[in-house]
């Protein structure tokens, strides 16, 4: 491993952008470190400067802001995990950060970190996905917002420009429903998805929201599914909605070697996942 030769903490997003713009390629940013040094370790990654940006109290922040949930970058798993605000509105988004890692990994990994990883088996980012968030960017030349889906372009890569950070994710609020994350990894505890589904579905106004994590190369929504799902919200258009997930899934990645294994399952889970999402609408959340 290369150590880094220095170690910044900026108290700015203003101050971070400069930093990275003035050090260039040679300078990261890093949240949590839960990745990052991992791929230090690996020699994956040598960066000359680390720009901490924990520090940033902007991109701690969480808040409901204009119809929407404004998740500072630097937000931990830990948090979302437990803040009312998040479970009340956007359970989804917490069911999906409860699954990650261990407790010492949510204490220190975040939302930004897990989004700009940009790994196929993340967690966060199929329900952020489903939720249609769009992120928040800062860079040298100001600020934008993109949907996620532009942000994050496949795996390991992300459209964030020279000395560009992610700020926050911006999640709209959907209105009152209910939502079910499942992940299927090689073990119980501690365990990276192999795959993963996120469904939030409110019967009532006839809406759901499907995605999936493990087998797109990048976060999507799954229209077809959602579709299918909301013709009936019972066992039949479950059943079908997993039939259009299967199928979508084919058409992107039936390819892959692990596919003779994953599309039944994908089949079989988002059919138990979107019932399940539908019945804690009904019985008033999740
Ligand atoms: C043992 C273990 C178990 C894990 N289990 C899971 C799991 O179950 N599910 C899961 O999804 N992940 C898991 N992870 C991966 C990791 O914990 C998450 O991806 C975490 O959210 C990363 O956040 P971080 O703050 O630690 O990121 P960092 O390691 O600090 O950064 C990750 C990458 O993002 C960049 N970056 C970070 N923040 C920003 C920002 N705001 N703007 C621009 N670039 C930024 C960094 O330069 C780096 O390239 C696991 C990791 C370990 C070590």
């Amino acid at each position: 491993m290369t150590r880094p030769r220095r170690y910044l903490r900026p108290t700015s997003v203003a101050e971070a952008v400069g930093l990275l713009a003035d050090l260039g390629p040679a300078a990261r940013p890093v949240a949590g470190g839960t990745d990052l040094v991992v791929a230090l370790r690996r020699g994956e990654a040598a960066p000359e400067a680390l720009v901490d940006l924990t520090g940033i109290p902007e991109l701690r922040a969480l808040a409901e802001e204009g119809g929407a949930v404004r998740v500072g970058a630097c937000v931990t798993h830990a948090r979302l995990a437990a803040d009312p605000l998040v479970g009340s509105r956007v359970p989804l988004l917490a069911l999906a950060a409860r699954v990650v890692g261990s407790a010492q990994i949510r204490n220190l990994g975040t939302l930004g970190g897990n989004v700009v990883n940009a790994s196929v088996a993340a967690d966060t980012p199929p329900a952020l996905a489903a939720l249609g968030a769009a992120a928040e960017i800062a860079g040298p030349g100001g600020v934008r917002r993109v949907p996620l889906g532009d942000l994050v372009t496949g795996p390991g890569r992300t459209a964030l420009g020279h000395a560009e950070i992610l700020t926050a994710l911006i999640v709209p609020l959907p209105g009152p429903h209910g939502a079910a994350f499942e992940k299927v990894g090689r073990r119980w505890a501690v365990s990276i998805a192999r795959l993963s589904v996120a469904v939030a579905a409110d019967p009532a106004r006839g809406w759901a929201r499907i995605s999936l994590g493990g087998v797109f190369p990048s976060p999507r929504r799954i229209p077809g599914a959602e579709t299918a799902l909301a013709r009936g919200f019972d066992p039949a258009s479950a059943e079908e909605a997993g039939r259009a997930a299967e199928e979508a899934v084919r058409a992107v990645s039936g390819g892959r070697p692990s596919m003779a294994y994953k599309l039944p399952v994908v089949r079989g889970l988002v059919a138990r996942t979107a019932l399940e999402a539908a019945a804690r609408a009904r019985g008033g959340g999740s």
